[in-house]
């Protein structure tokens, strides 16, 4: 069901309530709308935007979807992270040393991860060091 704001010859506002836009003319042409205030048949929609009868509804489904959509990519960065580091080694803050030692290849290529300071990260990529952040999950923070 729609509701349509709707307003007479005279300029009464009134509502009703439509399966569809094409129910309301169908209706309509018929004569069968009369204004609530003065019977009068020659109505018409006013310029409000029509409200749907399950907006309610509808807005709390956008909501929940958005959640959905959330909890899957958590769970994807989630998965990305646990692969990242469970096929590295954790380096911790010794990251931009290990990572330019490998990069140089004064140590062995393998995949390492830790912490970098946004300077030492910065510095890194343009020496041209292959480096990328891990995905950070919520559940980091505890
Ligand atoms: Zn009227």
């Amino acid at each position: 069901m729609i509701r349509f704001s709707l307003v007479c010859d005279a300029d009464h506002d009134f509502d009703g309530w439509f399966a569809s836009s094409e129910e309301f003319e169908k209706q309509r042409k018929r004569g069968l709308i009369a204004c609530t205030t003065c019977n009068s048949t020659k109505v018409s929609k006013s310029l409000m935007a029509p409200q749907i009868s399950t907006g309610r509804q509808k807005d709390a489904m956008a909501v929940a979807s958005v959640d959905a959509n959330r909890r899957e990519l958590m769970a994807k960065m989630k998965e990305l992270r646990e692969t990242i580091t469970s096929q590295s080694e954790n380096v911790g803050t010794r990251f931009p040393e290990e990572v330019r030692k490998i990069h140089y290849g004064e140590s062995e290529q393998r995949s390492i991860y830790g912490e970098a300071k946004r300077d030492e990260v910065e510095s890194l990529l343009d020496e041209g060091v292959a480096i990328a952040p891990l995905p950070v999950v919520p559940d980091d923070a505890n």
